[in-house]
């Protein structure tokens, strides 16, 4: 079968996978499950994978398929796999976790001890076929297309727990603001409307992202190039500040804000990540406010978030790749030339 896989870490995007021919997965364990792989969608995470920046964080054997994004059809599972069942449509968590160690026991299955990660630390789904297990596959409900939801298997997650962390202690009447409206902010975005009564202000350099927050629910919308954040925040607020930041792009630009825009009290939650938080200790101990980190939803969290998907609460802004365009993707993304999700159809 087809995979695009990395071989060795690289900045150049226009060549940081090469499509090899490789075997298929085979059932090996009593719950495995092989899906055909019908959407993967690409995060910036790839990017970042191919340039090497998860290398000292977690094991990586390389040559590895990427693609940590996965939904399609099951084509063979284990003897003593019961969820599922050849032909069934299912999302997949990109965590296979065990089930027994004590994290798993607290359903905090994305603190596994003896987990594998698609597309990080196993090969992924930009491929024919995926190789998963039980533990980490969800039915896809009846009418829910498995090419346009699989974004949600770790963007739609990520930004979801976000939301549910940062929605405990939002009320009406507080005001949030989600820094960065591209793959992961509009579905946070729309997981802040359908779950909190606040206000929301999203902020974002593109305009085409402005008028897509305000679409899907921003009460304000901010351009940082033209607008001080800082202050028209503090005017929306009445000088209060915002009681939640949801920062889905992690730069120096946007984690700098904090001190200024934070409530007394609030919380600024990184989500995307590839700058530094350089912030005095003083600002902390003076507003009171916490910089919150966030990795990828437990399982349970993307089963939430496949409810909410089913009500139609959450929409994914997507556009299709074939698996030959893994650079052109990966390069377009890395030039901002990406609105919403790209997702690669193998
Ligand atoms: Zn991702
Ligand atoms: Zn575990």
């Amino acid at each position: 079968m087809r995979a695009a896989r990395l071989h060795e870490y690289t900045h150049d995007m226009s060549d940081g996978l090469s499509i090899d021919e490789v075997d298929k997965p085979q059932v090996s364990g009593s719950s495995d499950v092989i899906v055909e792989v019908e959407g993967a969608g690409w995060c910036q995470t790839d990017n970042h994978i191919i340039e090497g920046m998860w290398e000292e964080y977690v094991p990586q054997p390389l040559p590895m398929t990427l693609g940590h994004e996965n939904a399609g059809t099951v084509l063979e599972v284990g003897e003593e796999v019961e969820l599922v069942s050849e032909g069934d449509q299912v999302i997949c968590h990109p965590v296979q976790s065990c089930g027994t160690c004590r994290p798993c026991r607290q359903g905090e299955t994305m603190y596994c001890e003896n987990d594998a990660f698609n597309g990080l630390t196993t090969d992924g789904g930009f491929a024919d076929e995926l190789h998963t297990s039980e533990r980490s596959v969800i039915p896809l409900p009846d009418g829910i297309d498995p090419t346009t939801i699989a974004p949600h298997a770790d963007a739609g997650i990520t930004a979801y727990h976000a939301v549910k962390k940062a929605e405990d202690g939002l009320n009406p009447g507080d005001t949030a603001v989600v820094i960065g409206v591209g793959g992961l902010g509009h579905i946070g975005l729309q997981c802040l409307e359908s779950m909190s009564a606040a206000d929301i202000v999203a902020v974002d350099l593109k305009e085409s992202a402005r008028d897509l927050a305000s679409d899907l629910g921003a009460h304000y919308t901010l351009d940082p190039e033209s607008d001080d954040v800082a202050s028209e925040i503090e005017d929306i607020t009445d000088g209060v500040g915002a009681a939640r930041v949801l920062d889905f792009v992690g730069a120096d630009e946007t984690t700098q804000l904090a001190p200024d825009i934070c409530a007394a009290g609030g919380d600024h939650h990184i989500i995307g990540y590839g700058g530094h938080i350089h912030e005095p200790a003083q600002a902390l101990v003076n507003g009171e406010f916490s910089f919150v980190g966030n990795i990828v939803g437990r399982y349970a969290e993307l089963q939430e978030l496949v409810a909410l998907v089913e009500r139609g609460e959450v929409t994914l802004h997507t556009s299709r790749y074939d698996l030959e365009d893994v650079n052109e993707v990966a390069q377009k993304l890395e030039n901002r030339e990406i609105d919403g999700r790209a997702v690669i159809t193998p």
